[in-house]
């Protein structure tokens, strides 16, 4: 399963569904399941790069556990530049390091599992989840589904040639001429 690895107290802020934009300075097309790892190390001073002193002081009073540890399951629905207007989904500064672009990947569905040991890696990568317990599968269903039904939602009829399909208000992306 593809797994992402998030410093605390920014995991725990994912698992709350108070952030929903992971920023890094990659982008992927990956887009479906992915599984949430806290890393090894916390963030010791995570007021330093929130963007406003709302987001500091929720991630202050945020527990920095469990670390080293997979903790949730979600759905990565897109990968986009990030932009100003980000920070406060991303709970951190739009900083982008000289000459770089930005990323924010967008994460939803997210659901809490039975945390476990995980050795956490570098970019998005393959974790072994082949002997996790049902309740874990049953999180990855749900994940599943969300994922189905989001993509059945994005396509639809077009009202001017009866094609289905992504559509931009009614139209399809031809009639709407993009
Ligand atoms: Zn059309």
């Amino acid at each position: 399963m593809k797994a992402l690895s998030i410093k605390q107290p920014w995991a725990n802020a994912i698992m709350c569904g108070r952030k929903t934009l992971e920023i890094r300075t990659w982008s992927t097309d990956y887009r479906g399941p992915l599984l949430i790892c806290a890393s090894l190390r916390p963030h010791t001073n995570p007021e330093y790069i929130a963007p406003d002193a709302l987001a500091a002081n929720f991630l202050r009073q945020l527990p920095t556990h469990p670390i080293g540890a997979a903790i949730g399951v979600c759905n990565l629905i897109d990968c986009r530049p990030m932009t100003k207007a980000d920070e406060r989904l991303a709970m951190c500064q739009w900083n982008p390091p000289h000459g770089r672009q930005l990323y924010a990947f967008v994460l939803a569905d997210v659901k809490r599992i039975e945390p476990y040991p995980i050795r956490g890696a570098l970019g998005l990568f393959e974790a072994k989840v082949q002997d996790r317990p049902p309740h874990f599968w049953e999180m990855c269903k749900e994940v599943t589904k969300a994922m189905k039904e989001r993509l059945e939602k994005q396509a639809a009829l077009c009202v001017e040639c009866g094609k289905r399909g992504r559509v931009v208000g009614d139209l399809c992306l031809d009639c709407a001429g993009r």
